[in-house]
């Protein structure tokens, strides 16, 4: 079981708040809560949570303004909630520095995972970052970074430079969203067109060559509209 980390909780309806509250307890996080956005901030500030879950919708300030609030003095890991499935809202949440998002209504073993991941990652660039480890893992796939290799169950599998830049970019992010612009300006630079068609094409090309049935990917999983999240291999 995790060592008590701590969870702040921003969330103004009542029913999610106790719901939230009462699984975080069960699974032995300490929770802190508030239902508005300038007490959260406050919390956020006077309380160094290790973690943040903030629902977009508050009815003092725009939960976008509130992550950037953070962003400024703080890299603790930010997971969204949001009620609406407007992929713009999410996106401009994950751009503005959150870590994840989870649409409501969603399943204790979501929230557990998301909250999992997010901390491990943090917990991870406190140590060794996952931008400096040499190798990703998961399944039967290993990128070697410093040999510039890839296999699929122990056999070499060839890459374009750019579908290269794109894997390594999403695998170096494992278990996070990765919104198709930020991926677009990681790759082609910051003048690139942001029309992703030339992206999908080279993720066809990724997937085709990486995974068993590309229709189904096991690796790099799509979330329509927002981006990509590569997956995270919990024994990290
Ligand atoms: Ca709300």
């Amino acid at each position: 079981m995790n060592p008590r980390h701590e969870i702040l909780l921003i969330e103004d309806e009542r029913n999610i708040c106790n719901f939230i509250v009462t699984t975080l307890k069960t699974q032995d996080y300490k929770v802190d809560f508030a239902v508005n956005a300038v007490s959260g901030l406050s919390l956020a500030a006077s309380g160094c949570p290790d973690l943040i879950l903030l629902d977009l919708g508050l009815p003092d300030m725009d939960g976008i303004e509130v992550i950037r609030n953070i962003r400024e003095w703080s890299n603790v890991p930010i997971i969204v909630i949001s009620a609406r499935t407007q992929e713009k809202e999410k996106v401009e949440a994950l751009d503005a520095g959150a870590d994840d998002y989870i649409t409501k209504p969603f399943g204790t073993s979501e929230l557990m995972a998301r909250i999992r991941t997010a901390l491990r990652r943090s917990a991870l660039s406190g140590s060794t970052p996952l931008s400096a480890q040499n190798k990703y893992t998961a399944k039967d796939l290993v990128i070697d970074y410093e040999k510039h290799i890839v296999t699929v169950n122990g056999e070499i599998v060839h890459f374009t430079q750019i579908e290269y830049k794109i894997l390594t970019y999403l695998s170096r992010n494992a278990g996070k969203v990765i919104t198709y612009d930020s991926l677009i300006t990681h790759v082609w630079g910051p003048f690139a067109d942001s029309n992703n068609r030339i992206l999908r094409v080279n993720m066809a090309n990724i997937r085709r060559k990486l995974e068993n049935n590309p229709a189904d990917p096991q690796y790099i999983l799509t979330e329509i509209g927002i981006g990509y999240r590569m997956i995270d291999n919990e024994n990290l």
